[in-house]
């Protein structure tokens, strides 16, 4: 293992420029591309040729589930844990196999590099191989291992690609220690606190300790940032952790994007007083206000078409007694959609509802300024290239956006990104129960393969395609 930031990332413009002109007068690697579209043209739909193993990818994704495996089925392999380390030297060792070079970056992020014929930036793909505690086999397993089978499948297949490839293991994406999700990804958009490694878990342990076990560096996680430029574009593949692909029986999905995120936390402000002597006509009850205002977030998230979400997850009562009317209760209001826009109309709407319902109530409802987090929207380049590697294999596609976060979410902050998903089973995730079938994993790793070739030979190309 190699510390510290990776080369390939510190490329200068114009490394790129240069590769531009390379590129104009190369017309070698035009073939591939062609090549493959004309296999997915010529065999009937469902027919085409497979250049991933199931059985093999199959094989490596019950392996990993070794490591941490829990006796109820699935698996505790939480970021920062032994099980982690045990499930990232078995990873490694895959990618020595597959002939890539590995290097661990400050953050703990495992990337494994395969040369390339030209001097451009790179084409990242891969996953995280953490889980929750008493999650499944799937959530971050089926793209970290489907992008080594890629990988396999290109030595096998003998290709050559123009951009230098690497796959990446982001470092701890659930966040199941330490309140540090999105970890490796946060450090590579360079977004990561820089006193993060002083967190300390509730038995003391320190997040940098566990960090350097993983060959990271937590002194030197600034390194970590990778330098807008020096990557073309990255591809994940994920299972959909929803039940929209398996409803429409649909095996791959093309992500929109990674959904944004509005939290507010609002508090209806009453006034506690005596269950038995006080009129109802009396009252300022701030549960039954607050409950007013839980039902208009619903509505008012429903008011328009789309696939915007909004959820009360929790109420704080006080004091919360039997006989006491509720003084005071604080929850939170928590929307999501891809489109930004729309998220600020929902809560407007839902402001004014409040305002109307407090009148009426005699409570006031007041709610913090929100926290955002902006949705991540995949390139359209990506997109068509995920739908056209589909089609050519002959599997229908939808589009859907990610109502969950994901590490590309950052890394859309330095490149363009694109995310394929393939079904969940019940749409259930984050549980033991959470299943893909071998078919369907192979099936998302098939159509990463033929996405990575297709973007290998369109994007940097006369500066066609980003
Ligand atoms: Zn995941």
């Amino acid at each position: 293992m190699i510390f510290g930031s990776v080369g390939d990332f510190a490329q200068t413009g114009a490394d790129m420029r240069k590769g531009f002109w390379q590129r104009s007068v190369l017309g070698a690697c035009v073939p591939l591309l062609a090549a493959t579209a004309g296999q997915g043209q010529e065999r009937a739909a469902g027919a085409a040729e497979r250049h991933v193993r199931q059985e093999r990818l199959w094989g490596t994704l019950q392996k990993l589930g070794e490591f941490g495996k829990n006796p109820e089925g699935g698996v505790s392999r939480v970021g920062f844990t032994e099980a982690d380390l045990a499930g990232r030297a078995y990873v490694i060792g895959l990618m020595r196999e597959a002939g890539l070079e590995v290097q661990v970056d400050a953050a703990g992020n495992i990337f494994g590099r395969r040369g390339g014929s030209e001097n451009i930036p790179i084409l990242l793909f891969g996953s995280h191989i953490d889980s929750v505690p008493h999650g499944g086999n799937f959530d971050g397993d089926v793209g970290s291992l489907g992008a080594i089978e890629v990988i396999r499948a290109l030595n096998e297949q003998k290709v050559k690609t123009r951009h230098p490839l690497k796959v990446v293991i982001w470092t701890n994406e659930e966040g199941g220690r330490f309140y540090a999700g999105l970890f490796g990804s946060s450090a590579a958009a360079g977004i990561m606190p820089a006193d993060v490694g002083e967190r300390r878990d509730d038995a003391g342990e320190k997040l940098s300790d566990w960090l350097t076990r993983m060959g990271g560096d937590a002194s030197r996680i600034k390194e970590a940032k990778i330098t807008p430029g020096s990557v073309t574009g990255y591809v994940e593949l994920h299972i959909e952790q929803g039940a929209v692909l398996e409803e429409a029986n649909i095996p791959i999905g093309v992500v929109q994007g990674i959904v944004g995120i509005r939290d507010q936390t609002c508090t209806a402000v009453g006034f506690a007083n005596h269950a038995g002597t006080t009129p109802m006509n009396r009252r300022k009850d701030a549960l039954a206000t607050a409950s007013r205002a839980v039902l208009a977030v619903r509505e008012e998230v429903r008011a328009e078409p789309g696939r915007q979400v909004g959820t009360v997850g929790w109420m704080k009562i006080e004091p919360g007694a039997t006989n006491v009317i509720p003084g005071r209760v604080t929850f939170p209001v928590e929307l999501r959609d891809l489109d930004a826009g729309k998220i600020e109309r929902v809560a407007a709407r839902i402001l004014q509802r409040f305002e109307a319902i407090g009148k009426e109530e005699n409570v006031q409802i007041t709610c913090t300024s929100p926290e955002l987090e902006a949705p991540a929207l995949t390139a359209p380049a990506f997109r068509y290239a995920i739908h056209a590697s589909a089609s050519e294999t002959g599997l229908k596609t939808l589009e859907l956006p990610s109502g969950a976060g994901q590490d590309a979410q950052n890394v859309a902050r330095f490149a363009p990104v694109g995310m394929i998903f393939v079904p969940s089973r019940g749409g259930i995730s984050h549980s033991p129960l959470e299943y893909t079938s071998p078919e369907q994993v192979a099936n998302g790793a098939e159509v990463l393969y033929r996405t990575i070739l297709r973007l290998d030979a369109q994007l940097d190309a006369g500066g066609a395609a980003h």
